[in-house]
């Protein structure tokens, strides 16, 4: 193990690996791991190692022994010819995070994120969250063996807080200013030695990667056209990115893809900026969307989000909740169940298309972010019929079933 510099993307300030840094104390900007330029993937069979095994040399600052994963990672790329078709293109894959142990891919991030904490001996981590964030890290501090403490404000709904609960973490309801809490919880943190893996703390950004390092092995380093990332906070988007960019320095791949940052247009901070070429994002006035998974007015890496892509000529797609709900209804018809949220990868690729952006010799990635049942009252907003008959009846009643169903075909 070796350490790595962070440094600070805004005045360029360096930090070390070695210490617990989650924002530059000199400008309160976004860190970033240095870009790891020689690593290779692990040779070892991928059914008896994890992410961090197979990756282990673009972790040179993480002790990966001191973590026992859950088998996070290692999930699908759906290629899906029938929706493709329907726009017109190519080639589009679904990458199905849903598949991972607590069902979004929060658990790359948290697992080097607690990897992080115990390579610095924390023995406290904890994170502010209302969702998919506060029930991976929950799981992984439970698995592990540490206090863990979960944040939430106190309008989360049963819902949502009873799948955190049953980790046993120390969950605490805090009502007050829901923004202001991730600020507290940093000072929290420093004064109670608590890591706090927030949403775009580095080392959580750093698990991202391992999305990139599996898309590119599953097409075989052929390089996407576009990789679609629903977005909120902007640590995804920052870890496939840099994922991305290591494998190009790497000599993996050959080019990198267009990203998109697509976000709902009920809350849509970055999308905005970008649109009216602003430098800096602006707080989002009163944010209303179906996909609650990435609904952050302010988010803390959305400034680091703006500036990569527009380096890297990048996209900025935002969609209505109509189009999301129809997006997750198509998704649906391909056999994969995901949150609101998570479709709206998919819902932009519909507007790239419109704009001429998308064309018909392009392969997609749309990341699938969460699985559908984190918020079941999305089932109200579609129509979804059931049929009903007595056990007498169902012969007949299946005989005029399948005969209308024929007569409908033809
Ligand atoms: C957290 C989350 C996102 C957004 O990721 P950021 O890193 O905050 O940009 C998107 N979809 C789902 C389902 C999430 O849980
Ligand atoms: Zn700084």
């Amino acid at each position: 193990m070796t350490t790595a510099n962070l440094f600070c993307i805004d005045c360029g300030e360096i930090f070390s690996s070695s210490e617990l840094s989650i924002i530059c104390d000199q400008c309160g900007g976004t860190l970033e791991v240095e870009l790891i330029d020689k690593a290779r993937i692990s040779d070892q069979p991928i059914l008896q190692g994890s992410i961090l095994n197979r990756y282990k040399s673009f972790y040179p600052y993480l002790d990966t022994t001191v973590i026992e994963g859950l088998g996070e990672g290692f999930t699908p790329l759906v290629e899906v010819p029938a929706l493709a078709q329907e726009h017109g293109i190519e080639h589009l894959y679904f990458k199905n995070e849903t598949q991972n142990p607590t069902w979004s891919f929060k658990d790359r991030g948290t697992v080097t994120g607690v990897a992080h904490a115990l390579t610095l001996n924390f023995s406290k981590i904890g994170t502010v969250s209302t969702g998919n964030m506060a029930v991976s890290v929950a799981a992984y501090g439970s698995r592990a063996g540490l206090d863990t403490y979960i944040l939430v404000n106190d309008q989360i709904a049963q819902e949502k807080l009873l799948p955190i609960a049953i980790y046993k973490p120390d969950l605490v309801k805090v009502s007050g200013d829901y923004g202001q809490l991730y600020y507290k919880s940093l000072e929290l943190g420093r004064e109670h030695g608590i890591y706090f893996i927030n949403s775009d703390v580095p080392f959580r950004v750093e698990g991202y990667k391992t999305l990139s390092f599996e898309i590119c092995e599953q097409m075989n380093f052929e390089v996407p056209d576009y990789v679609i990332v629903p977005t909120s906070a902007g640590g995804n988007l920052r870890g496939i990115i840099k994922g991305f960019e290591e494998f190009l320095a790497c000599g993996y791949i050959d080019r990198l893809p267009t990203f998109v940052c697509a976000q709902a247009s009920g809350c849509a901070p970055i999308v905005e900026a970008a649109k009216s070429e602003k430098d800096r994002i602006e707080r989002f006035n009163s944010p209303s969307t179906i996909a609650h998974a990435i609904e952050n007015p302010l988010p803390p890496s959305g400034n680091a989000v703006l500036k990569k892509l527009k380096a890297l000529n990048g996209q900025f797609v935002a969609v209505t909740d109509e189009e999301i709900i129809k997006a997750q209804a198509k998704i649906a018809e391909a056999g994969m169940f995901v949150q609101p949220a998570s479709a709206v990868s998919y819902a932009a690729v519909s507007a790239l298309r419109k704009e001429g952006i998308l064309t018909h010799r392009d392969k997609v990635v749309c990341i699938l972010t969460g699985s559908g049942l984190k918020y079941t009252a999305a089932f109200e907003k579609h129509q979804l019929d059931i049929m009903t008959s007595t056990l007498e009846a169902l012969g007949d009643f299946i005989s005029e079933h399948t005969r209308r169903k024929h007569d409908y075909r033809k």
